[in-house]
């Protein structure tokens, strides 16, 4: 059967009939003059903003359900592939970058937030951002919050239905876990809702990534407590200073400390030399978290004058790297056009804390790589509590923390990119026997085609799409199959990873 970007690839007449079906929306086509500054807007890698960057033959941007309703139906009836784009933040462009003509489906324009604190819920439409999502809850009460990402201009269409985490996730999960509803236009461009969906469909857009099944309108989220204060803070170690020692105990100890408590560490090359900074967040005040800190883990040298309380609004800017006294309306500015960087990231999940002399090696590669930086960030907590079947994100108990690696630069040119990028992949080999195996888990949210990707012109599409689902999704992928085939036996919302149906 042929998938509809091989029917797609060279027809300009489907174009054309295309851009007249949707005639009267909102399109915006290479020829006008805005074309560009709406298609910069929400790229967040500059790998993928290059004259030579592939680019879409319109971007629609929705401002009502129908505007989505429409580009799906006419994008369908002319077999055109459709980049679904909320935030932009995809590592890998692939919600606004495709080898076959293509239309994005932008939005950003859908940004409604409507907070309900009598009874802890809100509707969020998939354009707004997480930073909108946390002022608006704020404005509306000061003991409520959201479990979601900790970029402030992230989109809740993208973010959310590829997991989503944060600093809340050891007590409250991801922010899947926290989503109780959804609107979507499905492929025949119906609105439907949870309870005309089926649950089976509501369970794969949490997690296993909206775009391979419908367009994501809005979600219901469940908001979560949190006092009316919580506790930041950062302490720095330099390797000279015994930072090796330091992260060695973080390893066994930061998926056990109490659920109130995030600990995340984020590596760095600093002056030659590897530098572990330890940003926490505590949900409660500095004087219960000192004793909780300093008893499992001394080695950090946690002191008070480390620690600054603020109202949980205040500490979602401190995590987007603001300074304190950071007016709160920031969290719901976006910029015309993001200060970006070329970057390539990874992941992989640890189960047993890494050697020391294997710690050595890593820090040695770090700093010949100049360029490359690491996140781990803890599980535990809620995150073990919760049946990896119970959303298509499977990485739950038995991980010790998550890695995020890195590698970012400024210098324009393709050498230096495939340089970097061999780098870091020379690196991610250099990890395998320290990771998870059988599979290698790969976060869905931190994309890397590096791990397998399936190309429209090929028509094992399946299996191809097996090298990455069960790196993804575990034994989640199959089921994830099974409601491909339901909702869209002729694979409309494809892409280089999505979820392809049976017949594939
Ligand atoms: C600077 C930065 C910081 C980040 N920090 C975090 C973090 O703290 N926690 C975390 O979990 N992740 C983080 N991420 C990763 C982020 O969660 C993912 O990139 C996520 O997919 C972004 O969603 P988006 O809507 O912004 O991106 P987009 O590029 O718009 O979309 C990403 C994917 O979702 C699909 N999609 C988008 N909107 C819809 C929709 N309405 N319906 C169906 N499919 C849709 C796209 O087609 C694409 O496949 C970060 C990324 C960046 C660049």
């Amino acid at each position: 059967m042929l998938s509809f970007s091989q029917v797609n690839s060279h027809s300009p007449i489907k174009i054309k009939k295309f851009l007249s079906c949707i005639s009267n929306h909102p399109t915006y086509t290479p020829d006008n003059s805005s074309f560009t500054s709406i298609l910069n807007m929400h790229i967040q890698n500059k790998r993928f903003k290059l004259e030579t960057t592939s680019k879409p033959v319109a971007i629609i941007t929705a401002q009502h359900e129908s505007h989505v309703q429409k580009t799906v139906t006419c994008a369908k009836s002319n077999a055109i592939q459709i980049r679904i784009r909320s935030g932009g933040h995809d590592y890998e462009g692939l919600s606004y970058v495709s080898d076959v003509p293509f239309v994005i489906l932008d939005m950003f324009l859908l940004q409604n937030v409507d907070v309900n604190v009598e009874d802890g819920t809100a509707w969020v439409q998939a354009g707004a951002t997480v930073g909108q999502v946390y002022y608006n809850i704020a404005n509306k009460s000061k003991v409520h919050a959201f479990p979601g990402g900790v970029c402030i201009t992230l989109g809740a269409g993208g973010h959310f239905s590829g997991g989503g985490y944060g600093n809340l996730m050891r007590k409250y999960g991801l922010s899947v876990d926290n989503i109780i509803d959804a609107k979507i236009v499905d492929v025949k461009g119906n609105i439907l809702d949870r309870n005309s969906m089926g649950e089976d469909l509501f369970w794969a857009i949490r997690g296993g990534g909206g775009a391979s099944f419908a367009v994501i309108l809005a979600w219901k989220i469940k908001l979560v407590s949190v006092p009316q204060e919580v506790t930041v803070f950062k302490v720095k170690w330099t390797l000279k200073e015994g930072a090796t020692d330091i992260i060695y105990k973080w390893q066994q100890v930061a998926s056990k400390l109490h659920e109130d408590l995030f600990l995340r560490a984020m590596l760095t090359v600093v002056n030659e030399t590897v530098q572990v900074s330890f940003i926490g967040q505590f949900l409660g005040h500095t004087e219960r978290l000192l004793p909780l800190v300093n008893e499992r883990f001394p080695e950090l040298g946690l002191k008070q004058s480390d620690c600054i309380q603020m109202p949980w609004i205040n500490s979602t800017l401190y995590w987007a790297g603001h300074p304190i006294g950071t007016p709160i309306e920031t969290l719901t500015s976006i910029p015309k056009e993001p200060m970006i960087s070329y970057f390539k990231a990874k992941s992989d999940y640890v189960k047993h804390p890494i050697p020391k002399d294997k710690l050595m090696s890593i820090w040695d590669l770090m700093i010949k790589g100049e360029n490359i930086w690491m996140q781990w960030n803890p599980y535990g907590g809620r995150m073990e509590q919760i049946s990896p079947s119970e959303t298509p994100f499977p990485h739950r108990a038995g991980n010790l923390f998550l890695i995020q690696y890195y590698m970012s630069w400024k210098e324009d040119g393709i050498e230096v990119a495939n340089r970097n990028i061999k780098y870091l992949r020379m690196f991610y080999e250099f990890m395998s026997p320290l990771v998870s195996r059988f599979p290698r888990e790969t976060f869905l949210n931190y994309r890397d085609i590096d791990i397998g990707v399936k190309h429209p012109s090929t028509s094992d599409t399946l299996d191809m799409a097996r090298t990455y689902g069960g790196k993804l999704f575990k034994d989640n992928f199959e089921k994830l199959v099974q409601v491909k085939t339901r909702v869209d036996p002729e694979n409309f919302f494809s892409y280089e990873q999505s979820i392809a149906p049976y017949s594939y």
